[in-house]
Order: structure tokens, then C-alpha cells, then sequence
């Protein structure tokens, strides 16, 4: 699938809840902490569905997100779903890490049961080492256990396990050198993450916003000069940097103050409760759910995806597309 600017899609991200056991500031407004009804939500089957409909269709790559997707009921078994279809030969998630280090029936750890789903990339979200902090931002005391879900993901075998931090000005600004030193000990990919305005909560506010040029600027102030890698790329729109004299690189993910941020966008969204996002940072989304519950086909399903890529738009509107009320928790990160 490509869009009318030329981006070639093949890259779907999938939320597949809206609920979550962290309230992270930027993510959860604190008001509003309605779940949406099971029925709203897809299924398995519809899940399943949709991503072997979009594999026809160009797309080699998956990330499941949430929300939390590990808060999902029988969550390993969609992965072992989604394992099945030969066509996507990527497939990653993104967590809060806290619970990749439970163990299920046979002892093994829930980062090993993904592993063996063919789950090839796990990005764990960790904006501060400080306990307290940790707790401040994400409403719960579960930095012990986010870091022993960073050790099960090391121990499972992934090919790649990142950590992404949310920059937010008087809040984990200190601790960002901590984050890379942490980063290099442990040999993990770390990137960093500007504040996006997506949902309603207060800490969207520029007094809060910290930009990456600015952290980067900070570790340079610590670290020493870092080097643009422009060749180096994940999935994503990061753009990474070496620091001189080590092989550490960290990514920068400017959503706001890059300008040339969507110019090499490849993704699509599919929301918890069907819908499908063509942008993170416009308020466009299409129901696919309610045709394909009404009994669409394939092939009307696949028409429903070209036209939604369709209208994706060239770029975010992030400053003039707020849209209060529209959580992140459940538009997948
Ligand atoms: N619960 C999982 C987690 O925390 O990684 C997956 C879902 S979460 C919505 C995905 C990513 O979005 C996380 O890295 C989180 O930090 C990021 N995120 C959430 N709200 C954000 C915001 N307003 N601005 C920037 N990043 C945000
Ligand atoms: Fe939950 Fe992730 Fe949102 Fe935090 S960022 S509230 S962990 S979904």
C-alpha cells in the first residue's frame, strides 16, 4: 500500500486494549478512567483477522500495543495467533515492563513465552531510574518490577530490546544521564521521546515540554560530543546519535520540533476498539470494526484499508488537532 505522498506502507501498529495498570501522566488522563466495554473491543478473531487482511496487503510488520497489552486476558495465545501468519516477519510490542518477568504454567517468563511466539523487538518504557519519580509520573510503585521485565526481556532472546523515555521538563530532566549510563551497562538501545499533545491531561503543557535538541544538548554537556548516524534506523522516525569515543547510540524522537519527521512514515494504526488511525498526530480515524462485524468480506476489508491509506495525510498536526477526550491508553502509543 502507498500513500498519495509516496510512504509505502507496511507497518501496522495494533492497540489491542485501552486498559493499562500504570496511569503515566502524559498517557492516562487522571479524570477520565472509564473502560471501554469488552463488547466494543476486537476480539481475537478480529485481531487476527484484520492483520492477515493488511499482510495481503504489503505489511511485513506488527507492533501490539495497548494501553498495556500484557494486561490482556490470554494475550500469549493471540501472539501465538499472530505468530502464524507467515507474512509478517516482524513482530514486536511495546510495554510498561512490568510484567515481563511473570512467569506462566511452565515456569518460563512472559518475555520467553513472547520470544517463542516469534515476538523479534520488545520496547519497554522506563522514563527515570528514581523510584519515587518512577512513581510520581506513572501513578505506581512498579520500578523494581519494570527492571526485573527489562532482565527477563535481556534473558529471552529478543534480537533487540529498547527503552523509550518521555522527556518532560521538571520531572525526569535530571535524571537523563542516569537513563544512558543505565542504557550502556545493560547494553540496551535507549530513545528519547518529546511530550506529544494526544490526550487531555494537564501535563500537555509547554511549561512542561523538554525538546530532544535540548537533552541532547544537556548529554552532550556530560558525555561529550554525540555523532549523527543517519544511516542507523529502527522501525521508527528516531533519529540516533553515537556519543564520540563509544558505541552507545541513543535515539532521539522529535515529534514536535522535527520537521521532517513523517517523511519517511510507513505505518498505519489499528485502535483497541477498531478503528483504524492513518496518523497518530491527526484526529482521522475509520471504522472497520462495524463493516466487518455487518459481514464484510476479504476483499471489502482490503478496500477498507487501500482507502484509509488513502487519505493519510503528508504530515502530524499535533498543534492544531487536539482533541480532548481522545486517550492515548487507547489509541496505542
Ligand atoms: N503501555 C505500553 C508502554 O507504556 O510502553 C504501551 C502503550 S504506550 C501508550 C506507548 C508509548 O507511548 C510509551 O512509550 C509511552 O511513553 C508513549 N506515550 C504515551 N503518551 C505519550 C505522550 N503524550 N507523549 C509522548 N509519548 C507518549
Ligand atoms: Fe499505561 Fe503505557 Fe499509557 Fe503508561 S504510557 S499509562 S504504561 S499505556
Amino acid at each position: 500500500m502507498e500513500d498519495r505522498f509516496g510512504h509505502r506502507i507496511n507497518y501496522l501498529r495494533v492497540s489491542i486494549t485501552d486498559r493499562c495498570n500504570e496511569r503515566c501522566l502524559y498517557c492516562m488522563p487522571q479524570e477520565l478512567q472509564e473502560w471501554l466495554p469488552r463488547s466494543e473491543i476486537l476480539n481475537f478473531d478480529e485481531i487476527t483477522r484484520l492483520v492477515r487482511v493488511a499482510s495481503g496487503l504489503g505489511v511485513t510488520k506488527i507492533r501490539i500495543t495497548g494501553g498495556e497489552p500484557l494486561v490482556r486476558q490470554n494475550v500469549l495465545e493471540l501472539f501465538h495467533r499472530l505468530g502464524e501468519l507467515t507474512k509478517i516477519t516482524d513482530i514486536g510490542i511495546s510495554t510498561n515492563g512490568s510484567l515481563l518477568a511473570r512467569t506462566v504454567e511452565n515456569g518460563e517468563t512472559v518475555a520467553r513465552a513472547l520470544m517463542k511466539c516469534r515476538v523479534r523487538t520488545v520496547n519497554i518504557s522506563l522514563d527515570t531510574l528514581d523510584r519515587e519519580m518512577y512513581r510520581s509520573i506513572t501513578g505506581r510503585d512498579f520500578l523494581p518490577q519494570t527492571l526485573q521485565g527489562i532482565a527477563a526481556a535481556k534473558q529471552a532472546g529478543f534480537e533487540r530490546v529498547k527503552l523509550n523515555a518521555v522527556l518532560m521538563r521538571g520531572r525526569n530532566e535530571d535524571g537523563l544521564s542516569d537513563l544512558v549510563r543505565f542504557a550502556r551497562a545493560e547494553n540496551l538501545l535507549l530513545r528519547f521521546i518529546e511530550l506529544m499533545p494526544v490526550t487531555t491531561t494537564d501535563v500537555l503543557t509547554e511549561a512542561n515540554f523538554l525538546s530532544v535538541g535540548e537533552a541532547r544538548r544537556r548529554l552532550e554537556g556530560e558525555f561529550g560530543p554525540m555523532i549523527p548516524e543517519p544511516e542507523f534506523k529502527t522501525n521508527g522516525p528516531a533519529l540516533y546519535y553515537r556519543f564520540a569515543g563509544s558505541l552507545q547510540r541513543v535515539g532521539f524522537i522529535g515529534a514536535m520540533t522535527n520537521l521532517h519527521f513523517c517523511e519517511s512514515c510507513n505505518k498505519l494504526r489499528l485502535t483497541c476498539e477498531g478503528k483504524l488511525r492513518p496518523c497518530l498526530g491527526s484526529h482521522l480515524e475509520f471504522d472497520i470494526k462495524t463493516p466487518m462485524r455487518q459481514g464484510a468480506t476479504d476483499e471489502d476489508l482490503r478496500r477498507f484499508f487501500c482507502e484509509v491509506v488513502e487519505r493519510k495525510p503528508e504530515q502530524h498536526d499535533f498543534r492544531y488537532n487536539y482533541q480532548p477526550g481522545r486517550r492515548m491508553v487507547a489509541i496505542g502509543g
